[in-house]
């Protein structure tokens, strides 16, 4: 097992559909004041906060308000510029809420909504060319792992999310096993680490090594705060992405705080 990464940890909260922009407010004041009183870091281990779009204004009103080193972003963004496409948000909207990340193909995007991977590389080229970085999501059902391996389904949607990025672009992949979200059953760091080797082995091939050495690998799948330390022990994993447990305050915060179980 390798040492501890040098390219800075982030910690994801996907809030999914939950909290309307009142209770952002609350939650993400509750959220700066828990990390302020941890004595908490950002530069050490960065946090970022995914709330539903009607809540995007609120944030960046309250995180530029109170200077908050707290970051957020968007769960999902139109592959189109603005026109007739009813419904859709464009990634220059999101710019202009000073959003810094953009989810792209979660799980539920892929299997509720149909999103091809065509759609998700069109979504990425989009994010990028507004300044937003993508925060490319990948996983294998437990049917795919069964059938191809581990590795063959992340690796696949990866090299097809990054068909047309350009070798310098700023970008954070994350590996989400299908079966490990929501099921309280997170992969193991073993598991968790060879898919992640073999997305950076990806991003080395499409990208270079100068921006695969720099690209954060998040783990996502039932992380909490009794997992993350072990998972973060593993040499390509950069962080996680996290979704029921974030919307726990003290639980996020402990996530966020996870140098702090082991002495990091
Ligand atoms: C997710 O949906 O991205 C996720 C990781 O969910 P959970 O943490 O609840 O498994």
């Amino acid at each position: 097992m390798a040492a501890v990464t040098q390219r800075t940890p982030l910690i994801a909260g996907n809030w999914k559909m939950n909290l309307d922009h009142l209770q952002a407010i609350a939650f993400v004041q509750k959220l700066a004041w828990s990390l302020k009183d941890a004595g908490h870091d950002f530069t050490q281990t960065e946090a970022a906060v995914f709330p539903p779009f009607t809540d995007l204004r609120s944030v960046q009103t309250l995180v530029s308000a109170d200077k908050l080193e707290l970051v957020y972003g968007a769960q999902d963004v139109s592959a189109h510029d603005p026109g007739a496409y009813t419904g859709e948000i464009a990634a220059e909207f999101l710019a202009k809420l000073d959003c810094t990340y953009v989810i792209i193909g979660h799980s539920e995007r892929r299997t509720l909504h149909g999103e091809t991977d065509e759609q998700v590389a069109a979504k990425v080229s989009a994010a990028l060319n507004h300044g937003l970085v993508p925060l490319i999501c990948v996983g294998e059902t437990a049917d795919d792992r069964e059938q191809y391996g581990p590795s063959a389904v992340p690796v696949a949607q990866l090299e097809a999310a990054l068909a047309g990025v350009p070798a310098t672009a700023d970008l954070v992949v994350a590996y989400e096993p299908v079966w490990a979200i929501g099921s309280g059953r997170a992969a193991t760091p073993e598991q968790a680490e060879q898919v992640a080797a073999a997305l950076r082995a990806v991003l080395v091939e499409r990208l270079g090594n100068e921006t695969a050495a720099k690209t954060r690998i998040l783990y996502g799948g039932s992380v909490k705060a009794a997992n993350i330390a072990t998972l973060m022990r593993e040499a390509n994993i950069d962080g996680a992405l996290v979704g029921g447990a974030c919307l726990d305050v003290k639980e996020f915060t402990s996530i966020v705080r996870y140098r702090q179980h082991v002495g990091l």
